[in-house]
């Protein structure tokens, strides 16, 4: 078998569940987000793992990611739909019991009139103009809103992960504005704004990235391994070269080894002669072009021949080679491929 090993630690991301869940006071609520399949990680697996840590809600992007999650659920734990209402959705949202956050007056016609005493949330805007309703058009509708008994209002915060933001405060205000005085629960922290402070907290918080071992949450425990085996390993003279477009030649003698990875399996060709790789603890710098389903690596300084070569692990976070790369680590989270054979560890911590 020549497939990457992806190993996803569920007991670490229970624990990271766990402590960000300790962040907050008791009365505050702790969900789990866990859209585009659990941050790349697998839906079902995640999601039953936070559950047993003790999750009750869930929030996903679509209402078709829902679907899955229910799948992996059974009935019980709430999932709500940071999407909303779209229409074709209805269906979905009354058979499963999703939970749409309503983001303008037309998705709230939808779903009063498709789906009555159905439960639902709203979802406001207080600066990032991404999803929610504005404040002149939520005066409008509050009031049919509030009839309707919304189990949550929530907003997101655009700069929480650079906590000195002004932007932040700013958020804050506008969405004390725009709730004031209401008897609904309300959330605004993602994993940023956790780390924020309890002012931030509400009643309820929206984790995600932080439960998946990413920045902004420096306390969380590895939860994504990736070790990719060496197939091949041979000898260049000084002036060979490696990979597509002769992209790295060599100017000494030098070991190549070659790996099974490439960008099919989320690995970004961005890190074409410029990332590394790990034996045990020891740098190998990746040489040439990544290909569609291979990887060039210099192991000419380890004094052995390695079986496998690690991608994440404990000597390079998904920060790390994003940093690398010039992205987010939930970039690099949520592009991880198909391919690789998925292992679930428990207790390794
Ligand atoms: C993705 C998302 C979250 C989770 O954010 P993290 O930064 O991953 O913790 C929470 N709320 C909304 C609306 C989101 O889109």
């Amino acid at each position: 078998m020549a497939t990457g090993r992806l190993t996803i630690d569920l007991d670490a991301l229970a624990a990271n569940w766990r402590a960000l869940d300790a962040l907050s006071g008791a009365h505050v609520q702790t969900a789990a987000v866990v859209k585009a399949d659990a941050y790349g990680t697998g839906v079902a697996k995640a999601g039953r793992a936070l559950a047993a840590a003790g999750a009750r809600r869930f929030f996903v992007a679509v209402a078709e990611e829902g679907a899955a999650l229910r799948e992996a659920l059974g009935p019980g734990p709430e999932i709500s739909v940071f999407g909303g209402h779209m229409p074709g959705d209805t269906d979905m949202i009354n058979d499963l019991g999703l939970v749409p956050m309503v983001n303008s007056v037309d998705q709230l016609t939808r779903q009063l009139e498709a789906l009555p005493g159905h439960p639902f949330g709203i979802q406001l805007d207080s600066g990032m103009n991404r999803l929610g309703m504005e404040p002149a058009e939520w005066a409008a509708v509050r009031d049919i809103a509030l009839a309707a008994q919304p189990r949550l209002i929530m907003s997101h915060l655009a700069c929480s992960d650079e906590p000195e933001h002004d932007m932040n405060p700013r958020q804050l205000a506008a969405f004390h504005d725009m709730t004031q005085g209401l008897d609904v629960p309300l959330s605004l922290a993602a994993t940023g704004g956790i780390l924020m402070g309890p002012e931030y907290h509400f009643d309820l918080t929206r984790p995600g990235i932080g439960l998946f071992g990413g920045r902004p949450f420096a306390e969380a425990q590895r939860v994504v391994e990736i070790d990719l085996p060496v197939i091949q390993v041979r000898e260049l003279a000084t002036g060979e070269s490696v990979g597509y477009g002769n992209a790295w030649v060599a100017e000494r003698p030098t070991r190549i080894a070659t790996v099974s990875g490439g960008y099919a399996d989320g690995i970004t060709r961005h890190l074409s002669n410029i990332g590394v790789m790990f034996f045990e603890d020891i740098p190998c710098p990746i040489v040439g072009r990544v290909s569609m389903d291979l990887i060039g690596v210099d192991v000419t300084h380890l004094g052995v021949e390695p079986a496998a070569l690690n991608l994440l692990g404990p000597e390079q976070t998904v920060d790390d080679i994003a940093d690398t790369t010039g992205t987010i680590g939930y970039e690099i989270l949520t592009q991880l491929g198909h391919r690789y054979t998925r292992h679930h560890a428990r207790g390794r911590m």
